[in-house]
C-alpha cells in the first residue's frame, strides 16, 4: 500500500499534468491539430544548434570513461568553474567552482536545497501565484508552505504582506522572476525591498533566512530588457537555474544551484547540497549534458518567438474581452476566469478543445494560465474556440 503522504500527493496531483494527459486523450479523439493544448510549459522551440554541436563534439573527442562515468556529486569541477565564470562575467558576482552544484533541472535543485536546509515544521514563504510544484517540494521534507496572497492586477509582491509572512520559523523564501504563471518580472527596486524585509526579519528573529531565487526563465525577458540578478541584493541567496527553457532542454534535466560566496554557513551548505544530491538518488546531474551546456552558457533560444506568440494570443484575448496580465517575460499569459471560477472556466474551455490550467493550484483562485510556448499555428487556429468560449460566457452574462 502506498504511504499516506503519497496518497495525498497523488490525490492533489498537478493540475498542469492532469490537463496535459487530458490533451493526449482529446488528441486521440479529435486529431492533434484540433486540440489547442496550452497546458504545459514545454518549449516549442528546438535547442540552439550549438547544443547539438557540443554534444557531438563531446562524444567524438572526450574519453568515454570520463564522459559517461560518475563524478563528484556536485558535478564536474571544470563545468562548475565555467558556470561560475559565466555568471561573474554577466552579473559581476564572485562565484568560484565551489559555489556551484550541478542539478537535475530546477526541480532537482529545489529538492536538493530543501533536503539540505529543512527540518520538519520549518517555514518556506512563497508569493502567490507560484509554480504549484513548490508545495510538493516543501512537503517532501515536511516543511510548511506560507503563502503571501496574490496582489492583482500587477501581481508584483505586496511588500507589507511579504514582511508579515516572515517569522521566527522562516527558513527560506522562494521567488521566481520572470514569473510562472503571471509572466511578470521583478525589477531591482522590488528585489531590494524584498531583501530589506528579509534582513529586517533575520535581525528581529535572530535566524538565517535563505532566499531561493528560482530562475528557469532568467533569459526570457521581452523588449530586449534584462532580469536584474536577485543574488546581488541579498547575501544569503541560492540561485536555482535550469536550461529547460533558455536552451529548450526540458527533457535532459540539467540546471545548477549557485550559492553566494558570502552566504551564511557557506561550507556546510554547499557540502550538504552535494550530499543531498547523492542521498536523494540523483547521485550527480547527467554527465554528457553537463559537458554540453558548459559550452553553451551564452546561448539562448529566440526570445522574440515567445514574444510574438504572446502578442498573437493577447490580440485574441482582446477580441474575446478577456482580462489578462501583461507578460514581461517567460511564456505564460495569466487570464482572469470569466465567471470567477477558474475550474469551471477551464472545464468550459475544454469543451472547445482548449486546454488551460486553473490557477487555484498556483495559489490564485479565479485566474487561469495559458502556456504559449506552442506553435504560432496552434495560437492562430485556437482563435475560433476562444471566441466560442467568450460567446458562451457572454450569453451567460446576459441571461
Ligand atoms: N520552477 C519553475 C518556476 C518552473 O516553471 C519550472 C518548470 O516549468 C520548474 C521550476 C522546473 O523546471 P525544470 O524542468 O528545470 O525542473
Amino acid at each position: 500500500m502506498i504511504s499516506e503522504k503519497m496518497r495525498n500527493m497523488v490525490k492533489n496531483s498537478s493540475a498542469i499534468r492532469a490537463m496535459f494527459e487530458e490533451g493526449k486523450k482529446l488528441a486521440a479523439m479529435y486529431g492533434a491539430e484540433n486540440v489547442y493544448d496550452f497546458s504545459l510549459g514545454n518549449p516549442n522551440l528546438p535547442a540552439p544548434d550549438a547544443v547539438g554541436r557540443a554534444i557531438v563534439e563531446e562524444v567524438n573527442t572526450r574519453d568515454a570513461l570520463t564522459l559517461h562515468g560518475y563524478m563528484s556529486n556536485a558535478g564536474f569541477e571544470d563545468v562548475r568553474q565555467a558556470v561560475a565564470d559565466n555568471l561573474n562575467a554577466r552579473f559581476g558576482t564572485s562565484y568560484d567552482g565551489s559555489c556551484i552544484v550541478m542539478t537535475v533541472g530546477a526541480a532537482g535543485g529545489l529538492n536538493v536545497f530543501f533536503k539540505a536546509v529543512l527540518d520538519p515544521g520549518d517555514e518556506v514563504v512563497v508569493i502567490a501565484p507560484f509554480f504549484g510544484e513548490y508545495a510538493n517540494y516543501v512537503a517532501n521534507f515536511d516543511g510548511k508552505l506560507v503563502v503571501v496572497p496574490p496582489n492583482p492586477p500587477t501581481f508584483q509582491p505586496d511588500r507589507k504582506a511579504f514582511s508579515e509572512a516572515l517569522s521566527a520559523k522562516t527558513k527560506a523564501v522562494i521567488i521566481n522572476t520572470p514569473n510562472n504563471p503571471t509572466g511578470v518580472v521583478y525589477g531591482e527596486e522590488t528585489l531590494k525591498a524584498l531583501a530589506d524585509a528579509m534582513r529586517a526579519a533575520e535581525e528581529k528573529y535572530g535566524n538565517t533566512i535563505y532566499l531561493v531565487s528560482d530562475e528557469p526563465y532568467r533569459e526570457l525577458v521581452y523588449g530586449g530588457a534584462k532580469q536584474a540578478y536577485p543574488a546581488l541584493f541579498y547575501e544569503n541567496t541560492v540561485s536555482g537555474y535550469s536550461f529547460s527553457k533558455s536552451l529548450s532542454l526540458a527533457g535532459e534535466r540539467i540546471g545548477y544551484l549557485a550559492v553566494n560566496r558570502g552566504c551564511a554557513d557557506f561550507g556546510d551548505l554547499t557540502g550538504a547540497l552535494a550530499v543531498a544530491t547523492r542521498v536523494l538518488g540523483f547521485v550527480n546531474a547527467p554527465s554528457l549534458i553537463q559537458r554540453a551546456v558548459a559550452k553553451c552558457l551564452d546561448e539562448v533560444v529566440d526570445v522574440g518567438f515567445y514574444e510574438k506568440n504572446g502578442a498573437a494570443l493577447k490580440s485574441i484575448m482582446d477580441e474575446c474581452g478577456f482580462e489578462y496580465v501583461e507578460p514581461e517575460g517567460a511564456f505564460y499569459l495569466f487570464v482572469k476566469a470569466k465567471g470567477g471560477d477558474d475550474a469551471a472556466f477551464c472545464a468550459a474551455a475544454k469543451k472547445h478543445r482548449l486546454l488551460l490550467v486553473p490557477a487555484s493550484g498556483f495559489g490564485c483562485k479565479g485566474w487561469v494560465r495559458i502556456a504559449y510556448c506552442v506553435s504560432p499555428d496552434t495560437i492562430a487556429s485556437s482563435r475560433r474556440s476562444f471566441l466560442a468560449l467568450a460567446e458562451e460566457y457572454g450569453d451567460k452574462a446576459s441571461e
